[in-house]
């Protein structure tokens, strides 16, 4: 496995790949690696291309000076954990490598980036898909891969990469779960230990209002109900959004038709949790 720093390093790396005719896959992370982040990474596996993964803390994305801060990856163990699951490229830049000067140009996803999490993390959607898009041209991946797991980021990502005539194939991936379903998070280990054990709470309360769903509920409100039922009475978890939306327009339903996600953000003391499930009637 090779590993380079700079974008000129993996603009050569890759050249003669493509001239071999051979496909790019590209997995973008921020590192402090997981099994999610090894779901991606095994199922671009399946796929005969070469494989970029990426680890990249992408500052602008974060809102809060604090989260970011807290936000510690350990690039040996890091590419340890690249090179166990087979990536050929692992491309982990600098701050100044990715921003050498202050942006001018942008990337913005209107509509879909602005519900959801949207509502509370203004611009943060701006920030993600302006850093995928600058590693869309570093790499010029033939594929992508996005984890279901931030459902959101997903849709968004692949509008941006349809309405910008992308020649990528935007590939999801299912979320990788605890055995307590607690989906997997970079954020999960500044849970304390009584926080860690409420927070598979939020997977139970979407598998409620799902259940409510797939049972024949048609009411978007009586399905949210059926899951903030489980987290109104346990006071250390806040729930910051509980909804039912269209699985692609990310548009809130109010009479449920056809596929729909259900998602939510809480906060587990310090620590801010989302989480998604698809849900059908039945
Ligand atoms: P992050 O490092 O948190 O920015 O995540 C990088 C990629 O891994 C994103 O596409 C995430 O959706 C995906 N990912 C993170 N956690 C999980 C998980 N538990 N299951 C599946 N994919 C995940």
């Amino acid at each position: 496995m090779e590993h380079a720093g700079s974008i000129a390093e993996v603009r050569a790396r890759l050249a003669p790949v493509r001239r071999e005719g051979r496909g790019i896959g590209l997995a973008a992370t921020m590192g402090a690696l997981h099994a999610g982040h090894g779901a991606l990474i095994d199922r671009a596996r399946r796929e005969p291309d070469f494989l970029v993964v990426s680890i990249f803390v992408n500052g602008p994305q974060f809102e809060r000076r604090d989260d970011y801060e807290a936000y510690a990856i350990d690039l040996a163990q890091d590419l340890e954990f690249c090179r166990a699951h087979g990536a050929d490229l692992v491309f982990a830049p600098s701050l100044q490598e990715m921003y050498p000067r202050e942006q001018a140009a942008s990337v913005e996803v209107a509509g879909l980036s602005e519900g959801l999490c949207g509502r509370f993390r203004p611009g943060h959607f701006r920030a993600v898909t302006t850093v995928v898009a600058k590693l869309f041209h570093i790499v010029q991946p033939d594929r992508a891969y996005f984890g279901e797991k931030d459902w959101q980021q997903l849709e968004v990502i692949r509008r941006m990469a349809v309405d910008l005539n992308w020649p990528v194939e935007i590939v999801p991936v299912p979320t990788v779960r605890e055995p307590d379903g607690l989906a997997l998070s970079s954020r999960n280990r500044r849970l304390k230990a009584e926080e860690r054990a409420v927070a598979p709470l939020l997977y139970r309360a979407l598998q409620a209002s799902r259940d409510c769903i797939s049972a024949g509920c048609v009411s978007a409100a009586e399905a949210k109900e059926a899951g903030m039922r489980l987290l109104a009475p346990e006071p250390r978890i806040r729930v910051e959004y509980f909804e039912v939306v269209d699985a692609e327009t990310l548009a809130p339903v109010e009479r449920i038709s056809g596929p729909v996600r259900v998602a939510a953000a809480a906060w587990v003391g310090g620590t801010r949790l989302i989480d998604n499930v698809e849900a059908k009637a039945p």
